[in-house]
């Protein structure tokens, strides 16, 4: 029987294993970590189990759904309102509704008219080329303004790219204020957005049952370190042994495939996959006795801030889940240099708890219940003007490799939905090139 070795647990490792082991291939899972979930995993507040990094879905998420179907989940998806916040000109602002709009006045008339216009445009325009090839901030600058650059795409741009804001390609802004148009549309009551009952562990975890219920295996704190290969297939060199496969799919960060496999590439493939670029992400988590807004999504857009974004994910599930917390996400995401990624969480505090007492001045320590902090080295690819070009195919050069990665969604947003989908995909390859 061909055997198949998937490196990664993330939701694009576990969806691609699922459907080869559906297809009768025997597969064996490598995690480096002792659960498996990747960015999507969990810890525990109050005797729930909660996201280390903020997650919800779009009602536009099919893949997600669909498989939630499948392995019996979709009615556990839950399908609640959320409210948006701006922090910007020293106070707190409604955000992403008509009325809180025309409130808004960090923007004048002229600019709100074009904002809204452009805005409805993108949600119509189906075309992606159109945007390929010219930075977000040129064409908002060209289109909305470049008030509205400074106020309200800047800043957010920021939040989520560091000093890469400037770089990122206007397509992948449009396929989001695309796909957002139709998930306000689709429920028809402003937008929803859907969470898993008890966590989005549950689909991780049903999907590794049903991985080794079909025969196959989840080997975890099990990193691989190096991939071999010669006529007769693949040596994989992991922290507990090694094993001999025929197939290799690394469902893993650009990074990680260049140690693991760097040296069976070509020389043109590796100048590629380095002009690659992403951001790195940190993500404090407060348990606190007291809410600090009433958002669930805050976009800080004020350079003097130390984070770039607060969803406080009780605004958005009850609290009573977890024991009667009060669940704030600190969001930062930053270059993989910054020394901030290497400082302790008392240090990171340290810099927040200022910052939050700006956004409301009776915040003090005192709220603090417990906090936790988590750290993601690979957290959002920068897809910037031609990246197109730069994607790096399922199949790799060298034959019986592949890849399934973050960096090779386009032009969506990288999200849960899309590791379903990309690993969908590259499994269906693998069936392909093996002749099923
Ligand atoms: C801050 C933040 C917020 C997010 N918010 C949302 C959201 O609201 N909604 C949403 O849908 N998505 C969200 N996402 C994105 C979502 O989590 C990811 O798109 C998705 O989980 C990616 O899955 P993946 O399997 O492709 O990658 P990963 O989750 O990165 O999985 C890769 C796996 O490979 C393992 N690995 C790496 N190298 C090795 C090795 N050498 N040996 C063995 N194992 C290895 C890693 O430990 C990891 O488990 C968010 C992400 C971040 C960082």
């Amino acid at each position: 029987m061909t055997e198949i070795v998937v490196v990664g647990a993330g939701l694009t490792g576990l969806t691609a294993a699922l459907r080869l082991a559906q297809s009768g291939y025997r597969v064996r899972v490598f995690e480096r970590y002792p659960r498996p979930g990747g960015l999507a995993r969990v810890f525990e507040v109050g005797g729930e189990r909660l996201e280390a990094f903020y997650h919800h879905l779009f009602t536009t998420d099919s893949a997600y759904v669909r498989l939630a179907r499948e392995l019996d989940l979709a009615s556990a998806i839950e399908w609640l309102p959320s409210r948006m916040g701006i922090w910007t000109d020293h106070r707190l602002w409604d955000f992403g509704t008509p009325q809180s709009l025309l409130r808004f006045s960090p923007l004048s008339l002229v600019d709100k008219a074009r904002f809204v216009l452009w805005t409805v445009l993108l949600q119509r325009s189906g075309r992606a080329e159109r945007y390929a090839d010219v930075t977000a901030k040129e064409w908002i600058c060209a289109h909305q303004g470049r008030r509205v650059w400074d106020v309200v795409w800047g800043p957010l741009f920021h939040q989520k790219f560091s000093d890469y804001a400037d770089q990122v390609a206007m397509v992948w802004l449009w396929r989001k204020v695309y796909l957002r148009g139709r998930s306000r549309s689709r429920s028809g009551l402003g937008e929803r957005l859907g969470y898993m009952r008890g966590s989005f562990a549950r689909l991780v975890e049903t999907l590794a049952a049903r991985i080794t219920g079909l025969g196959g295996e989840v080997s975890l704190s099990d990193e691989v370190r190096r991939l071999e290969h010669d006529d007769a297939g693949f040596q994989v060199m992991s922290r507990q042994g090694e094993v001999h496969c025929d197939r290799v799919l690394l469902a893993i960060p650009i990074p990680e495939y260049l140690e693991v496999a760097g040296h069976l590439l070509p020389a043109a493939d590796l100048d590629r996959l380095h002009g690659l670029k992403s951001t790195a992400a940190i993500c404090t988590v407060l348990e606190m006795n007291r809410s600090l807004t009433p958002y669930y999504w805050l976009n800080i857009a004020d350079p003097d801030m130390p984070f770039g974004g607060l969803i406080e994910h009780t605004n958005y599930i009850s609290r009573e889940r977890y024991g009667g917390r009060h669940i704030l996400y600190i969001s930062n995401y930053l270059l993989p240099n910054d020394p901030m990624l290497s400082l302790s969480k008392s240090e990171i505090l340290d810099r927040y708890v200022p910052a939050l007492q700006r956004i409301n001045s009776s915040f003090g320590e005192d709220w603090i219940v417990a906090s936790h902090h988590f750290k993601a080295d690979y957290a959002q690819p920068l897809v910037t003007v031609g990246y197109r070009r730069l994607i790096p195919p399922f199949r790799t050069a060298v034959p019986g490799l592949y890849l399934g990665s973050m960096a090779q969604i386009y032009p969506e947003d990288r999200g849960q939905n899309y590791a379903v989908e990309y690993g969908e995909k590259v499994a269906r390859c693998l069936i392909e090139d093996l002749g099923g």
